[in-house]
Parts: structure tokens; C-alpha cells; sequence
């Protein structure tokens, strides 16, 4: 009998989803006898033109972790769509723009100039930044455009699944897995995790006050947390009231307060308008002065509230100057 044929494939990513299909452990042996695997460029040696040469449709499905940030990314992005039945957004990268998304608050000559000119440690008088074509000794060298915009997957093809998480843990890559191989798919578009707050599974929820208030907010690495009270009645700032569960609480369990991997809940467009919204309600200030210190003391409000999801966001970047 023939296997379907899976591929896993990488865009702007930091390797760690490829390290949690790594992380199926002795699992990844029943994905290997259950499929073929036709493309997986951290382990195996395919060619893009063996994908090329296949016909619209041949593979079942192609797991997608990583953002789009280059014209290659998409080019590839886009024949793995053409070539595949099902395409997963795999990760919160490429669910939401995730941490490489963190970079549309800048354009692409500030990231330039920042890498390759004005960093401390770079030596480059000449001021030399990459460039799509040059041409060296009569040959001419190629590089990918780099864009200004990051995007999410499915700000680029169409996506039928997504797969939550910064990396998505195993036992929902392999529930994934296996709803696709047993054809047991939920409705086109969904998320591969409880439609839940975390704040509905965290254990912390239980200890919670009736009525939060908070007047002021501490970073995490300034404090040492309770592990029972809840971060928000601590003053720390928790995406939980804003992310979707299903992490098994991953962060929580640790100690440090949940910075949104999972993305927004069913029914949210922006996730990190919802935290916004959730902690202003929270807000305790009874005049300008109290209502300034609190908010001044919430540092880095953008990054912190959309830390995975700006490109997802209604804002998709922040606006470039004109
Ligand atoms: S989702 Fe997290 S683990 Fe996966 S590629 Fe992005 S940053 Fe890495
Ligand atoms: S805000 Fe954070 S710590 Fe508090 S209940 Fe929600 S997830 Fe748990
Ligand atoms: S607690 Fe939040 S940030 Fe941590 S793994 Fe879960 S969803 Fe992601």
C-alpha cells in the first residue's frame, strides 16, 4: 500500500518546531512507517525540483513551520500549497508571525543598517549590505529579497490547520497527526487545541480574587513570584485572559507568566488588543498621576502584548514613516 506523502518545511523560523518533531521521540518511528516523508530540509537531502516534479495534490500534507520574510520563502511556501492537499501552519511562527514577526516595528533598511552598519561589534567601513544581485568576477550572485513586512502563512497561501505553540508540544503534533492520517479532520481552519482561555486550565485561576485590581506592574526578573497566586494579582503582566490553552501550561508551571504562544482564543481577531483591553479593566487608578504610573510601569507595552502575534494583528506592522 502506498504511504501519504508528508512534507515538513521551515520559513523564517528558529529551528525549534523542527526540534519538536525531533522531540516525538520513539513516536517519530510510528510517523516514519506511516508515511513517506518527500521533503524535510533540517534532516534530509530532497531537492526542491523532486517537488517540482510532482503532480498538483501528490502530498498529503505539508507541515509549514517559520514566518515569511523573503521572496524565497514564499516561492517555496507556494509550490508546497500547489503540491499539497493540506497545508498545517506549524507553530506560532507561522501561525501568527511569532517572534520573527517582532521585527514589524522596524523596516527592512532599519534592520539593515542596525545588522550591518551601526551594531557595535560590526567592521564595515564600506557600508556593504546585502543585495539581491551582484556580480563577482563576471558571475552573477543571488540572493532572495529580503521584505519590509513580515507575514504569516496564511497572509501568503492558503492554510487549512494550524498548530498553536512556540514550539507546538508533542502530544498535539501527534493528535494532528493522527486526525489527518485516520481522516478524522475538524472543520477547515481550526486550531489544533481546546477552544479555552488559559486562564480557564491554569491552576492559578483557582486562587484568583473575585475582583483583580492592579495599580502597578513589576517585570518578572525584578521579583520573585508566589508560584500559587495568580501573575496579574501580582502586578505581572500574564497573557492568559488573551491566549488560547492547550500548552499543558508549559510556562506557568515554571514560574514565569504566559507571553501568548498559542495565539488569541476562538472569536478574537487581535490578541493583543484583548490583553489591552483585559488589563485596562483591571486598571486600578483614581486619578491621572495614579493612572500614568501605572501605565508607565507597564513597560514595553507593545512588544509585551503582541510579542507573537503583530503580524497577525489588525495592525499587521507598525506604520512606516512617511
Ligand atoms: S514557533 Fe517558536 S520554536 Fe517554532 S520556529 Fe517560531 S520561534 Fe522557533
Ligand atoms: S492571568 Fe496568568 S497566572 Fe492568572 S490565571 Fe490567567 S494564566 Fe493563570
Ligand atoms: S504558557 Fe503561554 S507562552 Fe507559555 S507555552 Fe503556554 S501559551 Fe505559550
Amino acid at each position: 500500500m502506498r504511504k501519504p506523502k508528508v512534507a515538513f518545511y521551515w520559513n523564517a523560523s528558529c529551528g525549534g518546531c523542527e526540534e519538536a518533531v525531533v522531540d516525538l521521540g520513539l513516536d517519530i518511528l510510528k510517523v516514519v512507517e506511516a508515511v513517506d516523508i518527500v521533503l524535510w530540509p533540517v534532516a534530509l537531502d530532497f531537492k526542491y525540483k523532486h517537488i517540482e516534479t510532482m503532480k498538483d495534490g501528490e502530498i498529503a500534507v505539508s507541515f509549514i513551520n517559520g514566518a515569511i520574510r523573503t521572496q524565497e520563502q514564499e516561492n517555496i511556501t507556494k509550490l508546497l500549497r500547489r503540491k499539497s492537499k493540506l497545508v498545517v501552519a506549524f507553530g506560532s511562527c507561522a501561525h501568527l508571525g511569532g517572534i520573527p514577526g517582532l521585527a514589524n516595528f522596524w523596516d527592512a533598511e532599519q534592520i539593515f543598517n542596525t545588522v550591518y552598519k551601526s551594531l557595535p561589534s560590526v567592521q564595515n567601513p564600506e557600508g556593504v549590505i546585502p543585495k539581491t544581485n551582484v556580480n563577482v568576477d563576471g558571475y552573477e550572485l543571488t540572493l532572495p529579497e529580503f521584505y519590509d513586512t513580515v507575514k504569516t502563512l496564511d497572509q501568503v497561501v492558503d492554510v487549512d490547520y494550524y498548530l498553536p505553540g512556540c514550539a507546538p508540544p508533542p502530544d498535539l503534533i501527534m493528535g494532528a497527526l493522527t486526525s489527518i492520517l485516520e481522516n478524522k479532520l475538524p472543520e477547515k481552519c481550526s486550531v489544533f487545541a481546546p477552544d479555552k482561555s488559559l486562564c480557564d486550565t491554569c491552576p492559578r485561576g483557582e486562587n484568583k480574587p473575585q475582583k483583580l485590581s492592579i495599580k502597578k506592574f513589576q517585570r518578572i526578573h525584578m521579583v520573585q513570584p508566589d508560584p500559587r497566586k495568580c501573575f496579574l494579582e501580582q502586578g505581572i503582566f500574564c497573557l492568559g485572559p488573551a491566549t488560547r490553552s492547550g500548552c499543558g501550561e508549559r510556562c506557568i508551571n515554571a514560574n514565569m507568566p504566559c507571553r501568548g504562544c498559542f495565539g488569541p482564543i476562538k472569536g478574537t481577531v487581535d490578541q493583543g488588543d484583548k490583553i489591552l483591553s483585559a488589563i485596562a479593566s483591571l486598571a486600578e487608578a483614581r486619578t491621572e498621576q495614579e493612572e500614568k504610573t501605572l501605565f508607565d510601569s507597564l513597560e514595553d507595552v507593545a512588544g509585551q502584548s503582541y510579542m507573537y502575534s503583530l503580524p497577525s494583528s489588525l495592525l499587521h506592522r507598525k506604520r512606516k514613516e512617511v
